[in-house]
């Protein structure tokens, strides 16, 4: 069987859980051949285990820490000469939560390297096979706080706006070569994450986590949170032909939860 994305490599990071896990079954489910990348071989062979086959699709994957973009680039450079991405999904875990007041210089650092310096890196590593190929998706799942920052997220909120401004740069740069470059802005989206936040303020507030989650929901339009395979379809769509002329921009997946437009 094949369909839109067949003949199609996809990198995606993050993949052993959460979000990053839905956009490679989504990936994969619409034919793309998946290379998951993460910290835990076990978690990854997990992963290529469960994932769709569709035509041809062979799935593997890369061991690497996204902490480490220089390693990171070299490992995914390697892999991409023999198995050129055409599609690659940027995706690592949030920092840790606190108030931007007390958050360190090495916090900021960390999650620079982690998330930005990391993504650059490995589009680094895949721009080659991209511009060979004329086609190209790159697509990273950022956060609704690029918007409208979220209060206790203080590291977060700042490197999120960064990413943005950096991806929207790099689609203006990589638009003639056939590549699209996009954002995913995830509101509040049932993963570990989620719980890890949902327990730092039950904690502070003294609380049950049930009763931060009712207050959390009030907020969105739609209720409740997203489930993680709601953010994979939304992967999927940027990535389908469907998406063909769109580039540079933020989509929110929030169930509405955004005060602006
Ligand atoms: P998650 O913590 O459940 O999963 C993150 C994934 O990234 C995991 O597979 C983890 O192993 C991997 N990862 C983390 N650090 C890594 C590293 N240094 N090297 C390699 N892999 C690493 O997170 P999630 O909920 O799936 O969210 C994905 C992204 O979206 C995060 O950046 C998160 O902050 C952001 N986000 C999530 C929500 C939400 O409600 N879940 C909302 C807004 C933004």
């Amino acid at each position: 069987m094949d369909t839109s994305l067949a003949g199609r490599r996809a990198l995606v990071c993050g993949a052993s859980q959460g979000i990053g896990r839905a956009a490679a079954m989504a990936l994969a489910a619409e034919g793309a051949a998946i290379t998951g990348l993460a910290r835990s071989e076990d978690d990854l062979r997990g992963l290529c285990a469960e994932l769709p086959r569709a035509g041809a699709a062979a799935h593997d994957y890369l061991v690497a820490d996204l902490s480490d973009p220089v390693s990171a680039e070299r490992l995914v450079r390697g892999h991409a000469a023999g198995a050129p991405i055409h599609i690659l999904v940027n995706n690592a875990g949030g920092p840790p939560p606190g108030l931007v007041t007390s958050a360190s210089a090495e916090a900021f650092r960390a999650a620079f390297e982690t998330l930005l310096l990391s993504s650059h890196a490995l589009v680094q590593a895949v721009l080659p096979g991209m511009r060979e190929a004329g086609w190209g998706r790159i697509i990273n799942i950022i956060s609704t706080s690029v918007r409208e920052p979220i209060a206790g997220l203080g590291v977060s909120n700042t490197i999120r706006a960064a990413t943005a401004g950096w991806a929207k740069t790099l689609s203006k740069e990589v638009g003639p070569d056939g590549i699209t470059v996009n954002n995913i802005l995830p509101g509040s989206t049932r993963t570990r994450r989620l719980e890890t936040i949902i327990a730092g303020r039950a904690k502070a507030a003294d609380t049950t986590m049930e009763a931060v989650e009712q207050v959390m929901m009030q907020e969105i339009p739609l209720r409740r949170f997203a489930r993680p395979e709601e953010l994979g379809a939304a992967v999927a769509f940027l990535a389908s032909p469907a998406a063909s002329y769109i580039t540079g921009v933020s989509l929110p997946v929030d169930g509405g939860r955004l005060a602006s437009i």
